[in-house]
């Protein structure tokens, strides 16, 4: 029987079935307690973390007897992974399980922010009638999507919005030109300066490398068409958000919806809470309920198989 930690949220019937063949520890609170981690890790074979677990330093120094890291999701930022590597650890992402759920948040927030008509609840409810005023939002159908980064989200993501009708282009660091996944899937390929000047709406689907740290940067931002939305769901570093929002209190920017901080949780900022047009979650776009089933029992299957 191994020792399975478990340091954050995962679902229930995915632990259980973990439980069923070794002995499991699931504290979801774990990740917040870094001296308790760091002495439950030096007595795990296996360690299934989410976003916030940081596997490296002294938590890698830790983990003298681990074989394997499950990740509950896909990127890989907080995880050593070389490092880990060279002292025989498997790293395993749940490829592909949560794209579903990004997509469609994606979506969601393209239609909200292009249309802008649902921010009125309070002042419909209190007597007021802001018809005219929200009389020019935008359909979404027709309008140009640009997708950075085309793997499994951003394809997933095109798929979404050309049955919506919007022209989707994509571009991606990684992929030559002509890469056949553009043909396959019916996307123009674009160059980034070409898609950041011609898009309605874009939306980043690229990890956290050297390559993308500070991709979305004020003079990028101010590159994009007057009235353009940003949707940010990768990973906060990517996108200065101190840029976005004063383009957003410039009336440059049509709208944004971020997802992902530099800091997670994000600490109370003044800038932000007044920003006119701006969409915050706390990094939970690829969390539902079914993708968190799906992503959960992935790793238990995958960390059974690793450790049989
Ligand atoms: P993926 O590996 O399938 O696709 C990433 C794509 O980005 C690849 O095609 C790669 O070639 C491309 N790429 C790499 N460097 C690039 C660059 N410099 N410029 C342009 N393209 C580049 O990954 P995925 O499953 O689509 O996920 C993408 C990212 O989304 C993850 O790394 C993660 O950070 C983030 N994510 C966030 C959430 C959330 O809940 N907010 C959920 C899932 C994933």
């Amino acid at each position: 029987m191994a020792r399975i930690v478990i340091s954050e949220f995962m679902d229930e019937r995915a632990v259980a079935q973990l439980e069923a063949a070794h002995d499991v520890l699931y504290d979801p609170k774990l990740v917040g307690d870094a001296a308790r981690l760091r002495a439950e890790a030096a007595t795990a074979d296996a360690l299934v973390v989410r976003n916030l677990t940081q596997v490296r330093g002294e938590l890698l120094a830790a983990l003298t007897r681990c074989k394997v890291v499950g990740r509950l999701g896909v990127g890989l930022d907080n995880i050593d992974v070389p490092a880990c590597e060279a002292k025989g650890m498997k790293v395993i992402p749940a490829t592909g399980a949560n794209a579903l759920s990004v997509a469609e948040y994606v979506i969601a927030s393209t239609m909200l922010l292009l249309r802008g008509a649902f921010a009125s609840s309070a002042a419909v409810a209190s007597g007021e009638w802001p018809r005219a005023a929200l009389g020019n939002g935008r359909e979404t159908a027709g309008q140009v999507l640009g997708i950075i980064g085309f793997g499994s989200i951003g394809q997933m993501t095109a798929r979404l919005a050309q049955g919506l009708g919007m022209q989707v282009i994509a571009y991606d660091a990684m992929l030559p030109p002509g890469a056949a996944v553009f043909a396959q899937t019916g996307v123009r390929q674009s160059g980034l300066d070409e898609l950041i000047a011609g898009a309605d709406a874009i939306t980043l689907h690229v990890p956290l490398v050297d390559s993308t740290r500070g991709l979305f940067n004020t003079a990028r931002i101010a590159q994009m068409k007057k009235g353009a939305v940003l949707i940010n769901t990768s990973r906060g570093h990517i996108v200065d958000i101190e840029a976005a929002a004063a383009a957003l209190k410039a009336g440059r920017l049509g709208g944004a919806a971020v997802d992902v901080f530099d800091v997670e949780p994000l600490p109370a900022s003044a800038s932000l809470r007044d920003c006119p047009n701006l969409l915050l979650t706390p990094h939970i776009s690829g969390v539902s309920a079914q993708s968190n089933e799906r992503v959960s029992f992935m790793i238990a299957d995958k960390i059974l198989e690793s450790l049989s």
